[in-house]
């Protein structure tokens, strides 16, 4: 018996086996939760449907978040399976390529920043609106952040300020949800290679400085974000909300430029 069984969690966000959203259905599936996955874009349904059967589930949902009456519908699919549930993974981003690349000004446009901010940000307190009914007391929602939301982190740009929303979210919602017995966090992940990843200008430089300079010398993985966010959505947490936990190998506590490299 794992500390999630008993839960039934909707994990949104897998897109490949390395999503950060993919190591998170690992570790809730190997701590016994019951999982429902969702994506966006019918190319990519086998892909998911086969994931999700891997975590033994074959509840599968096609949601663009940036279209409400596509929340809705998932939501009303999901609750013909799960009349209620216990939470939701949201591991979702998007920002148009030119407002995550060179300079911030350059890129910044009203319509980049619009997609930005409704893709990434509100779509997560968007889903806690539309799963409230269906959620368990004890339930757990969480969110995906990323350091440029606090500080300046080279090309990341619009995507920093959208993120900077999206952890606001994580505290407004907390206070909203709190007292219905819903608790909401956010994990800051340090960089990984995904493919939303690989969109921003220059991340190659930004995972080999931080492997060279985290206090832990390495860059975390999708197994590490996992754990973390298992705990996170667990009753083990009871006691935690509204809080950003950094699973960045110690990074964002680092003055650049300074500490050594590993030996050898
Ligand atoms: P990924 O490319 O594997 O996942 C991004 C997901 O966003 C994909 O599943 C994609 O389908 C989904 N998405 C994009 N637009 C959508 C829309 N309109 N509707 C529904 N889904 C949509 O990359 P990832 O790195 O695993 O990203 C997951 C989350 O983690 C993102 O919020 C990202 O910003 C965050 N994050 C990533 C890193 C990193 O270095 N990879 C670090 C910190 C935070």
């Amino acid at each position: 018996m794992g500390f999630l069984s008993g839960k039934k969690l909707l994990i949104t966000g897998v897109l490949s086996n390395r999503s950060i959203a993919y190591g998170i259905a690992k570790a809730c599936h190997a701590q016994g939760a019951e999982l429902a996955f969702s994506y966006v874009g019918e190319r990519f349904k086998d892909r998911i449907t086969e994931y999700a059967a891997d975590f033994g589930s074959s509840l599968v949902f096609d949601c663009d978040v940036g279209d409400d009456a596509q929340i809705e519908a998932m939501f009303t699919g999901l609750s013909a399976h799960w009349p209620r549930f216990d939470g939701f993974v949201h591991a979702i981003g998007f920002a148009p390529r030119e407002a995550i690349a060179g300079d911030f000004l350059d890129g910044l446009s009203r319509e980049a920043f619009k997609i930005a901010h409704d893709i990434s940000a509100y779509s997560f307190p968007a889903m806690a609106k539309a799963a409230l009914p269906m959620l368990n007391d004890k339930s757990a929602l969480l969110t995906l952040t990323y350091l440029g939301a606090i500080r300046t982190v080279p090309n990341y740009n619009t995507m920093g300020l959208a993120k900077a929303s999206l952890e606001a979210s994580v505290r407004y919602l907390a206070e909203s949800l709190g007292p219905k017995g819903i608790r909401v966090n956010g994990i800051s992940a340090g960089p990984i290679k995904t493919l939303a990843a690989s969109g921003i200008k220059g991340f190659g430089k930004i995972l080999s400085v931080v492997a060279e300079t985290a206090p832990i010398r390495r860059n975390v993985t999708i197994e590490d974000v996992g754990n973390v966010a298992a705990f996170l959505l667990s009753d083990l947490a009871g006691g935690v909300s509204a809080e950003i936990t950094y699973v960045d190998g110690g990074f964002s506590q680092v003055v650049g430029g300074i500490a050594e490299p590993a030996a050898g």
